[in-house]
């Protein structure tokens, strides 16, 4: 690709899809202790400002530029990595099982795709199988129940409850052929809610016993760390 189709990019920071960002910064060479050289370029996303860092790699060879040019807009390039990278961080939760993880996945690529209600499908099973994984299913029950016995069980914090209306529109999605098709914005928010649900019901409980097992880590001659 060429330097100059890099500004037309998914912002990793706030997930605005196809931004027109600003090239804040590049230069054609930054040195490694290794004697290794890499052109990088520094973006700025147009609606929330964060930036984000591509390394690069060079495909056209014309000797005429000097390491600190900036690169040209018609040279030709490769991505070598994106920091923070679309989907990296906006939807990330650490410490999810596999399962769960593929729903979600599923849920974020039809939505990109323009497919709200198929993400509603994949919302709804991935908070099911949320719940199956902590042994609150009721498979007979709206999906609501569920959630709600996971709060009420003390497994998520009880601010969720104010924004339970997320999961019933996911839950009833398809349950009658009146109901209406999920609208983006509303599959965006379940989405939202589904992501901070998780990170809360996996990530933070994770992450706290990876800090337990570091301190007792500390306690003998051992560094090695245990966090995934
Ligand atoms: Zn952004």
């Amino acid at each position: 690709m060429r330097f100059g189709e890099l500004r037309f990019r998914d912002c990793g920071a706030c997930g605005l899809r196809d931004a027109m960002m600003e090239i804040l910064w590049s230069r054609m060479s930054v040195k490694g202790a290794d004697l290794r050289e890499s052109p990088w370029a520094v973006l700025a996303c147009p609606r929330c400002a964060n930036l984000t860092t591509i390394k690069l790699v060079r495909m056209d060879t014309s000797p005429e530029l000097r390491p600190h040019d900036p690169i040209p807009l018609e040279w030709h390039v490769m991505i070598e990595r994106v920091f923070p990278d679309a989907e990296d961080t906006a939807y990330s939760v650490g410490h999810l099982p596999d399962d769960i993880g593929k729903h979600l996945k599923g849920a974020i690529r039809v939505l990109q795709a323009g497919v709200p209600s198929a993400a509603a499908v994949q919302l709804r099973r991935t908070l099911e199988a949320a719940a199956a994984a902590k042994g609150v299913n009721e498979p007979r029950k709206p999906l609501v129940h569920s959630i709600q016995k996971l709060i009420s069980e003390g497994y998520v914090t009880k601010d969720f409850e104010q924004v339970l209306s997320h999961v019933r529109k996911v839950g009833n999605m398809g349950a009658h052929h009146t109901d209406e098709d999920l609208s983006e914005s509303d599959a965006r928010r379940a989405l939202l809610f589904t992501v901070q649900f998780l990170r809360n019901l996996f990530e933070v409980p994770g992450e706290l016993m990876a800090l337990e097992s570091d301190g007792e880590e500390s306690g003998d001659s051992s560094k090695e760390s245990t966090v995934t």
